[in-house]
């Protein structure tokens, strides 16, 4: 081949040249890879072909121009670690000083929920009559006839079913429906509870009637209040539905009963509030009359505790032994009065910009 050592010793040279400027020249990683690549390459590497010809030569050029070939290839391989090492120290440096933190600077906050404003009103209904002995008792939102219309002395062909018309599920055994008020749990609790009875019980919850304008949305919210023992009167159903309103709204507003109809309660009597919104004047909320209807009540009718009993199979709710009082008020309609909320569907529409007028 005639190669001599200094013929090797010019090609070295070449090469340290050039790879000290291609090593300089490289700005980031893929270009330090080509740099290692061409020269030192398993295949192709400039320095690594070198290497591989030693073979041919004569043994006194092999051994110096193998170690000046090692050398370079020294070299370069501590060029490239010292070039990656700046790199990325550059990398790191550059990451320091783009992404500093600015401690002065306000924290984000994330934005909060709040609670709905007639999961407000519940919560609100719920303390007062816990802060009077009361328990809170769920109930169930899907019922059957029985615990929804029967045993509150609204037999099959009863009229005042058709204005409580709701919604039936095809069940195995019959038919299920969705309660079209609370006072189902009344006979449930009833039935659950079946030991001599100080009842004194609010069930707050969903209901469900097949109606949908301004005033009435299929679902809506009541609480149930039933308060059963001995010698309990009407008397103490105005002392205690008066004192509920007063906690709720003031005492200033006064309160107001009627004679009304429930199947399940005699006497049935319907309680008014004096107009928060004119103070008893007359406007357009109240009709003019300066009275807001605000819930329905009565004396627990004999027969609702006779098919109690029935169920049971031994008079547990003897009438003459005890007596009571239940009451329901629609949560949508205390929040509609507290907030001058004129449209019932407001409160389902999932609209952000109603909702978050609701603080707290
Ligand atoms: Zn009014």
């Amino acid at each position: 081949m005639g190669e001599t050592v200094e013929s090797i010793s010019k090609e070295v040279e070449r090469l340290r040249r050039e790879a000290t400027d291609a090593l300089s020249a490289a700005g980031a990683a893929p270009e330090l890879q080509a740099v290692q690549d061409r020269f030192l390459g398993r295949r192709s590497g400039a320095v690594s072909g070198l290497l591989k010809s030693l073979g041919r030569l004569d043994p006194a050029v092999r051994r110096q121009a193998g170690q000046q070939l090692n050398l370079l290839k020294e070299e370069i391989e501590r060029g490239l670690g010292e070039a990656r090492e700046r790199m990325e120290a550059r990398a790191l440096e550059a990451r320091l000083t783009g992404e500093r933190v600015d401690l002065t600077l306000p924290g984000r906050r994330p934005a909060r929920g709040r609670r709905h404003p007639v999961t407000k009103v519940r919560e609100e209904l719920e303390d007062i009559f816990l802060a009077m002995g009361y328990e809170v008792y769920e109930g169930r939102e899907v019922e059957d006839d029985y615990h929804c219309f029967e045993a509150l002395n609204m037999p099959p062909d009863h009229p005042a079913r058709d204005m409580q018309d709701t919604f039936y599920l095809e069940r195995g055994e019959g038919l299920a429906l969705l309660r079209s008020h609370t006072s189902s749990s009344q006979i449930r609790y009833m039935l659950d509870n079946p030991h001599p009875p100080l009842v004194r019980i609010i069930c707050p919850g969903k209901v469900f009637r097949r109606d949908d304008d301004i005033t009435h949305s299929p679902m809506f919210q009541q609480v149930e209040g039933l308060v059963v023992g001995p010698g309990i009167t009407l008397g103490d159903l105005k002392g205690t539905i008066e004192a509920f309103l007063h906690t709720l709204f003031g005492p200033q507003y006064p309160v107001r009963f009627r004679p009304s109809f429930f199947p399940y309660t005699e006497p049935s009597v319907e309680a008014d509030l004096g107009c928060i919104v004119c103070d008893g004047k007359g406007c357009r909320v109240c009709k003019g009359t300066g009275w807001v209807e605000i819930l329905g009540s009565g004396m627990v009718h004999p027969a609702v505790f006779e098919a109690v009993n029935g169920r049971l199979g031994r008079p547990v709710y003897d009438p003459e032994e005890v007596t009571g009082f239940a009451f329901g008020v629609g949560i949508e309609r205390v929040a509609m009065m507290r907030h001058g909320v004129d449209d019932i569907r407001l409160f389902y529409g999932s609209d952000l910009r109603f909702l978050e007028q609701f603080r707290g």
